[in-house]
């Protein structure tokens, strides 16, 4: 069976062709399947019989199966999904006053094995499919509409981040089909400026991401210096932050927004000295135009570490502001449900044995330390 979730729509086309009908229909599919959210053949009125038959007998629109449903109090939805062997994904629906944002899982676990993120405590399980990536918005975009009334027409998500379990460059095969079908007019319709790939740094696949499909770019930065990175964001060992900032610049050349997201997660005495802002300022300022986005730490008991008070994030945020480099603080969202941040976990096997790992000496905390430049 073909799960026609997987395919874009050159490769539904393709498809179709095989089938030995004309290509022109994968769009009348393409349209049932994403923008109508059919599953049932049977229900696509305007496709001839013969055809309907056949996919019936040969294909099927399936997404990962619903384990758990949880809604905040502020309207953030958090959906839990099986996807086999013993492996749960998450993705998180954000209700904002202008837009709905959904937040996507691109692996069940991770191995990049960030100190400060719940995912990557879990270790790595296994890639998602393109079907699993794409079923967690066909899902999300038509249980909204029916939850939420909307007229026809009228859709629920209009941004997507791919910023849920799992480090999307890793799984770069599967997430540009992806991409593209969030992209497609018969799809989704998403803009290009509101399809965000957040990465933890991978040089190579950034570039690659710059030739074949470049939407908006966040690159989860979190230290200004290689000997702090290296301990918080384990690949950074491979490139270096400057091999990154040197990608990030080539990105921009082919964006659909002028400037990259660099995310900073603000954790207590690690990375959030005054010193350390300036060194972020000396880093980027007039190299790459960029924004800072700095995110608030949502704690897990693996973790060791704490969240930067408040009037810290604020210091930190005004010396980047001072400096000319705008600088939101994320607004923490469905707190009370896990959804937050760094929170997502479902229930996966640790086949990288990251918590073994993980349990290496603590990070040091003087800036001194933590190698920033003086
Ligand atoms: N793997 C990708 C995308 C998923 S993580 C990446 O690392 O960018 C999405 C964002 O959540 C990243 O910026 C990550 O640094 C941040 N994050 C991870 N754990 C967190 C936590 N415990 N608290 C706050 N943010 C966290
Ligand atoms: Fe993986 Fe991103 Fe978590 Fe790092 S922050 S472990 S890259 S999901």
């Amino acid at each position: 069976m073909i799960n026609l979730l997987d395919l874009d729509l050159e490769a539904l086309s393709a498809t179709c062709e095989r089938l030995g009908e004309k290509r022109f229909r994968a769009v009348q599919l393409f349209r049932w399947i994403h923008q109508r959210g059919k599953a049932d053949f049977g229900a696509m009125s305007d496709l001839a019989r013969s055809l309907r038959d056949k996919l019936a007998d040969q294909a099927q629109v399936l997404a990962p199966a619903l384990i758990g449903e949880q809604v905040s109090a502020d309207g953030t939805t958090k959906w839990l999904f099986d996807v086999g062997g013993g492996n749960a994904i998450e993705s998180v629906y954000i209700p904002e006053a202008q837009r709905g944002t959904l937040c996507v899982s691109s692996q069940a676990g991770c191995a990049v094995g960030c100190r400060f993120c719940s995912t990557g405590h879990q270790g790595f399980s296994r890639n998602l499919s393109t079907g699993e990536i794409v079923g967690q918005l066909w899902f999300a975009e038509h249980r909204l509409r029916e939850r939420l009334a909307l007229p026809d027409g009228e859709r629920a998500i209009d941004n997507v981040v791919m910023m849920g379990m799992g480090e999307p460059l890793q799984n770069y095969a599967a997430l540009v089909p992806a991409l593209r079908v969030m992209l497609d007019d018969h799809g989704y319709g998403l803009s290009r400026r509101r399809v965000t790939v957040s990465t933890s740094g991978m040089v190579a696949m950034i570039d690659r991401l710059r030739e074949d499909c470049p939407v908006a770019l966040a690159v989860s930065l979190h230290a200004p210096d290689d000997t702090l990175r290296d301990q918080l964001v384990p690949l950074n060992r491979k490139d270096g932050l400057q091999a990154l900032l040197d990608a990030c610049v080539r990105y921009l050349d082919a964006a659909p927004r002028d400037f990259i997201t660099f995310e900073y997660c603000m954790l207590d005495g690690v990375n959030d000295h005054d010193e350390q802002a300036r060194a972020l300022v000396r880093l980027v300022q007039g190299r790459v135009s960029c924004k800072f986005n700095l995110i608030p730490f949502n704690p897990f008991p693996e973790s060791g570490l704490k969240r930067s008070p408040r009037e810290r994030v604020l210091q930190f945020a005004d010396i980047l502001q001072r400096a000319g480099l705008v600088t939101t603080v994320r607004r923490t969202r469905g707190d009370d449900i896990a959804a937050a941040c760094g929170q997502l976990a479902g229930e996966v096997h640790d086949r990288t044995q990251a918590s073994r790992r993980m349990s290496r000496p603590a990070i040091r905390l003087h800036p001194a330390d933590a190698g920033v430049r003086r």
